[in-house]
This record gives C-alpha cells, sequence and structure tokens, in this order.
C-alpha cells in the first residue's frame, strides 16, 4: 500500500533521510522506533506529503504521491494522521470535530457524518464526551477524539506518531487498546512509539531507524530477541 523507493530528504545541510526503502503492504502494522533526531517524523510527514522529498519515491497504492491539489487534499483523507499534540479545533465540540471533515472535505451530509462521527466516538469509547470541547477532556480521551477525526475521512492507511508520548502514564493504555483494535479489524498502519508492549503484540515489524537510515526491519519477536546491529541493542539497552 505504501512504497519508500530511496528517498532522500535534506534540511539544509542535515541528510534526514537517506536512501530510505520501506514498503508497507495492506493490513500491517509497523512500529518505527530510534533515538530522537533519527527522522522517524520526518518518515511519518513525507508519506502524507506534509514534507516534500527531495529524492527517491513515495507510491501510495499504487499511485506517486501527489503534490498539490485536490489529489493531496484526497491523499490527506486516506493517510489519517495522529500526532503527539491532539490537534483538535479548541472552538468546536468533539462531535463537530469528527464530523467536519466528512462534510467540508467529503461533502457528506451534516445529519449523516454526525451520525457517523458519533458511531465513532462510540467505538473509542468516548461518545459520552460528544458535546464537550477538547480543554474538557481528559489527555486519552483528546487523543481518543482525534483518532476518532482521523478515522471519519475512511482512510485506508494510519500514521502515528508518538500518539501516547504526551499522555500522563495512567491514560497512555486506553489510546493504546483503541490502536490495538483498530489493528485487530485490519487497518494498515504506521507507529512511530517508544511503547515497547505495543511494539512487540500488535506490531508486524519493527524498523530501528538511526540517523536517517532504517538500520533494522525484522518481525518483533526476531528485533528484540536479537537485534543485529549494535545501535539497536544500545538503544533497547537505554529504554527497556
Ligand atoms: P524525536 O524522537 O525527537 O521526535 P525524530 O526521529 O522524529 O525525533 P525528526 O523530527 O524526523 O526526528 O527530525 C530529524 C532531524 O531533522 C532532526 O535533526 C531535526 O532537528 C531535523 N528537522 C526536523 N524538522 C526540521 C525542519 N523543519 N527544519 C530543519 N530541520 C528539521
Ligand atoms: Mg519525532
Amino acid at each position: 500500500l505504501i512504497v519508500l523507493d530511496k528517498v532522500d530528504k535534506w534540511f539544509g545541510p542535515l541528510h534526514v533521510l537517506q536512501q530510505v526503502d520501506l514498503s508497507v503492504k495492506r493490513g500491517e502494522v509497523v512500529v518505527v522506533i530510534g533515538p530522537s533526531g533519527s527522522g522517524k517524523s520526518t518518515l511519518c510527514r513525507a508519506i502524507n506529503r506534509l514534507e516534500p522529498i527531495n529524492g527517491g519515491t513515495i507510491t501510495f497504492d499504487g499511485k506517486p504521491l501527489p503534490a498539490e491539489g485536490k489529489a493531496l487534499a484526497k491523499l490527506r483523507s486516506e493517510v489519517g494522521m495522529v500526532f503527539q499534540s491532539f490537534n483538535l479545533f479548541a472552538h468546536k465540540t468533539i462531535v463537530d470535530n469528527v464530523s467536519l471533515g466528512p462534510i467540508k472535505v467529503r461533502g457528506e451530509k451534516p445529519a449523516a457524518a454526525r451520525d457517523r462521527a458519533m458511531k465513532l466516538l462510540d467505538r473509542v469509547g468516548i461518545a459520552n464526551q460528544a458535546n464537550k470541547f477538547p480543554a474538557q477532556l481528559s489527555g486519552g480521551q483528546q487523543q481518543r477524539a482525534a483518532i476518532a477525526r482521523a478515522l471519519a475521512m475512511q482512510p485506508k492507511a494510519m500514521l502515528f506518531d508518538e500518539p501516547t508520548s504526551a499522555l500522563d502514564p495512567e491514560m497512555v493504555g486506553e489510546v493504546l487498546d483503541v490502536m490495538a483494535s483498530l489493528a485487530s479489524e485490519g487497518m494498515t498502519m504506521v507507529v512511530v512509539t517508544h511503547e515497547m508492549g505495543f511494539a512487540r503484540h500488535v506490531a508486524n515489524r519493527v524498523i530501528f531507524m538511526a540517523d536517517g537510515q532504517l538500520v533494522e526491519d525484522a518481525p518483533p519477536d526476531e528485533f528484540f530477541a536479537n537485534p543485529r546491529s549494535d545501535r539497536a541493542k544500545d538503544f533497547l539497552s537505554k529504554i527497556l
């Protein structure tokens, strides 16, 4: 579904993605780990073209990423993204946050969009928060609302960039549970996270990035039992 071929990205003199090859199949869950500054966020942002690349190609669902216009808006709706900070519209209720995209971008009728939004809020366990504003919710609830908002666009894939890093520890589980259930329903997912339990139990593959390169790409059992590179060993010894 997602194919990166020799992707290069520079920020000025900094070579943040170096000849990155990566292929994510439909239904696959790929967890990306690695030290700070290794290029994990840039990789995610490149996949839905929040960040243009300087070399190589990225295709989504068989087509090169569009650079602009309607095609780009379509790509962004097909590749949902959830960030560390929840990015909800502060002055809209939760149900409006979830139904706005489908109404504006997909041309859905407000009543139908609201109906579907309520179903999605139910699915992520916060239907009872629908008429509140984001600031009235806990971090975990806000992040689940952000996931519902991305799902409302009926994406073919979801990118998560450290979705639980800004949460108090007791709220991490509720967000990971929603992500795990999405994975079990067959959603294609790329997840940047330091939650090694999630990587072990939910990922099909773990990718270890360092200095803009994909250093390892292995099933979780293999990666955790037997990391091949010294950099991955060193990284794991620090976080496990
Ligand atoms: P973290 O774990 O801290 O989130 P990361 O692996 O997500 O790190 P990136 O955010 O992808 O790393 O950044 C990779 C490198 O690119 C870093 O050195 C960062 O400082 C640099 N960088 C990121 N965004 C920009 C930008 N817009 N302009 C210039 N440099 C940038
Ligand atoms: Mg990052």
